[in-house]
């Protein structure tokens, strides 16, 4: 604890809190450690907030469970489900169900913990919640992976509810899988009860716009920071990595406002076209469970290889694929080649000793938790439109998205702006301005 002498008298006691808990959850304890400096000056405006920074750093219930399911070979085999229920003050918890083998209680408590600002930024009723497993879909048969979700669907059922806890997809779990998992749960409850969760098929009362919303929500944010330094996506040349929904719908938003692609990748490697990416063609070849290797290898304009796509030259660079995949190299390599912006569509894709680079060199920062919030956004009113029994249409829905994503860029930089005297500090911004909501419901409900 003493290794922390920087951390915050105010808050200094909340941190050897958290640490003597959860001794090895070391995402969990950088995300806290991160909130907690940002929070620290808030409360010499708001002292009657001091005594709420060590309830929201403890998350109100977690929930681990056994996820048994039989395979092809009719082999019994067991994976660990996950359900964080980390803050109702605000409303329901709210947050993704993330299947993938690297899903554990740290990653899970950290992505919670994120929630918890992200749902508060969007100006929303919605709690903050996470779960997942720690299971990798791609190594199961369609089969396999709807009996996976039946089986993860019966114990989380107990859990969840549209006034409860309202989950929705994140990586590895789509509208098809969150079908599958309302479906066992409307069998569990007897009743339809849509509300119960996002991200559904449209059929089903999915909102439409939902599975564009995040990519489309993140560039909508990366629009006003740009704005803020005088530039537009107009002519920039902007890398995205990652090439699920999230990447994939960023592109097709920063191409439409005029922007080039020069760079994007997978899991596997990355691809430089400077002419620009065709979107339609990489989102057929991902369709087809191709790489974007092979994507490149349709393209005379294009070459892929195995180095991380951000050490190419681009003014805006978008990770959208997960955690800490950018480091202190491709930070340097993004100051060297004059990037004007990173906005982190994934959570955390910016490691921390990175993000100290950009900001000592002035490149614009858009931390996940306000940039990639247009998802979560969208379920809130894939929320409402279920309680209302309505429909609204995707210029609807993308009206109420834009709007949201630039009140919830104003939160930021004023908070940025006031608590931390510097209006493009949005890092600092986004945990301040997020806890000042949380914070304040939290008060007025008593001590919770
Ligand atoms: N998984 C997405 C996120 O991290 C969406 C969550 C939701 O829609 O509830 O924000």
């Amino acid at each position: 604890q003493d290794a922390e002498p920087d951390m915050p008298e105010a808050v200094r006691h909340v941190w050897r809190d958290v640490l003597r808990r959860d001794p090895h959850q070391e995402l969990f304890h950088a995300d806290v450690r991160g909130a907690l400096r940002s929070i620290a000056p808030v409360l010499v405006e708001h002292p009657e907030y001091t005594d709420v920074v060590g309830r929201l750093c403890e998350p109100e219930r977690v929930i681990v469970f056994r996820v048994p399911w039989t395979d092809d070979h009719g082999r019994v085999r067991v994976n660990r489900g996950f359900r964080v229920q980390f803050n109702s003050a605000l409303g329901p918890y709210k947050g993704g169900l993330r299947f993938a083998p690297t899903v554990d209680l740290d990653v899970v408590k950290f992505l919670g913990f994120e929630q918890v600002f992200k749902n508060a930024l969007t100006g929303q009723d919605i709690g903050g919640g996470k779960g997942g497993a720690d299971v990798d879909p791609k190594e199961l048969s369609t089969g396999e992976l709807m009996r996976f979700c039946q089986s993860f669907a019966t114990e989380l059922a107990q859990h969840v509810g549209a006034t409860i806890d309202v989950p929705a997809g994140d990586m590895g779990v789509g509208p098809r899988e969150i079908g599958w998992i309302y479906g066992q749960y409307q069998r569990l409850v007897g009743h339809h009860e849509p509300g119960a969760f996002t991200g559904k098929p449209a059929v089903l009362g999915g909102s439409a716009l939902r599975p564009e919303a995040t990519g489309f929500g993140a560039v909508y944010f990366t629009q006003r920071m740009l704005a803020e330094q005088g530039k537009d996506l107009d002519g920039a040349r902007v890398v995205v990595s990652g090439s699920g929904n999230v990447a994939l719908f960023a592109m097709e938003k920063v191409i439409a406002a005029g922007g080039t692609v020069v760079g994007c990748s997978d899991s596997r490697g990355s691809v430089s076209e400077p002419d620009g990416v065709d979107v339609d063609l990489l989102r057929e070849i991902k369709g087809q469970r191709g790489s974007v290797a092979d994507y490149a290898e349709k393209r005379s304009g294009a070459t892929s290889g195995s180095d991380s796509a951000f050490l190419l030259e681009c003014d805006v660079a978008l990770p959208c694929a997960t955690q800490n995949e950018i480091g202190t190299d491709e930070a340097r390599a993004l100051v060297d080649h004059g990037c004007w912006v990173v906005a982190e569509g994934a959570n955390g894709p910016v490691r921390p000793e990175a993000r100290e680079v950009l900001r000592a060199a002035g490149v614009g920062f858009g931390p996940g938790k306000a940039v990639n919030s247009g998802g979560v956004a969208v379920s809130a009113l894939e929320m409402q439109q279920n309680a209302g029994r309505e429909r609204w249409t995707a210029e609807d829905v993308d009206t109420r998205l834009q709007q949201i994503m630039s009140d919830a860029y104003d939160r930021v930089r004023d908070a940025g702006e006031r608590y931390h005297g510097d209006p493009a500090d949005l890092e600092n911004g986004a945990n301040a301005a997020g806890f000042l909501r949380v914070a304040e419901a939290m008060t007025s409900l008593g001590v919770v």
